[in-house]
């Protein structure tokens, strides 16, 4: 098999379990060195085993101005260079809007939207001096159609396209690409915190395909995505839902 990602610098946030770690493997088997982050320290260590070579782990809440760009100073240091930035880590509490106070949508906003914003901010202007580089944000099908209990999260998630899409714009002349990947219901633990099995189950009877996605399928996305066939792809949304919306 080609590793099409030999030799480049790649950091994952949220990458302790699900979307985050299967990431993670994908861009490891293209032959990416990672660095990965999270703020669950044994998760780190258990996705740090299934790399192909050994990453570099640091805890990093992405809301955090400060631990970010520790991080990302961190990373030059260890490594002199980065070529991609996934920014997966994201939270979805469910509340109902009658409910949701400031603190809960402040929280949200902060981890989904302002996190994504720290670690571009910190990261592009290694890559602008660089040969470019790569940015994915992972937003949702909630930024499209909406989503039960989860004002503060659609917001969110639409407002990475709105990052993905000015910032594209931006980064274009340093020869850095900027997309977002919106998947559908996937199975990780994400979807448990707010859905029974039950539920679950009957949501995926509504998909075209059948079933809610795989974690390995979204992280084989945001891989070819950062190689060399999507380099004339910037400022653009990759839905992978099983054709459950279909924008
Ligand atoms: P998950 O909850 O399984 O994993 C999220 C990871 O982010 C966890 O390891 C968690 O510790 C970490 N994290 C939480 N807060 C953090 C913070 N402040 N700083 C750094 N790391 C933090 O979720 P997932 O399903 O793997 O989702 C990954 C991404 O994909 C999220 O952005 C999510 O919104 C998005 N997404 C998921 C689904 C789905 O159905 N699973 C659908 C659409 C979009």
């Amino acid at each position: 098999m080609s590793r099409e990602l030999e030799g480049q610098i790649a950091l994952v946030t949220g990458a302790g379990q699900g979307i985050g770690r299967a990431i993670a493997v994908a861009l490891s088997q293209q032959g990416a060195q990672l660095a990965i982050s999270d703020v669950n320290a044994p998760q780190l260590e258990e996705t740090a085993r299934l790399l192909d070579s050994p990453p570099l782990i640091t805890i990093v809440d992405v809301s955090q101005r400060a631990e970010v760009a520790d991080w990302v100073d961190t990373v030059m240091q260890h490594f002199g260079r980065i070529d991609i930035l996934v920014n997966n880590a994201g939270i979805f509490p469910r509340h109902p809007f009658m409910e949701m106070s400031e603190d809960d949508w402040d929280r949200v906003l902060d981890v989904n939207l302002k996190g994504a914003f720290l670690c571009a901010r910190y990261v592009a202007p290694y890559m602008s001096t660089a040969a470019g580089g790569c940015i994915i944000n992972l937003t949702s099908s909630a930024a499209f159609e909406g989503t039960l209990r989860g004002v503060h999260y659609a917001s969110s998630k639409a407002g990475l396209l709105g990052l993905t899409r000015a910032l594209a714009l931006e980064l274009a002349p340093y020869h850095i690409t900027v997309n977002a990947v919106a998947p559908g219901l996937t199975d990780t633990a994400q979807p448990r915190y707010g859905l029974t099995e039950e539920q679950i189950a009957s949501r995926a009877q509504t998909i075209p395909l059948g079933r809610i996605g795989r974690p390995d399928e979204v992280g084989g996305l945001v891989a070819w995505l950062c190689g060399p066939h999507a380099s004339y792809i910037t400022g653009q949304t990759f839905h992978i839902n099983g054709g459950a919306y279909r924008g």
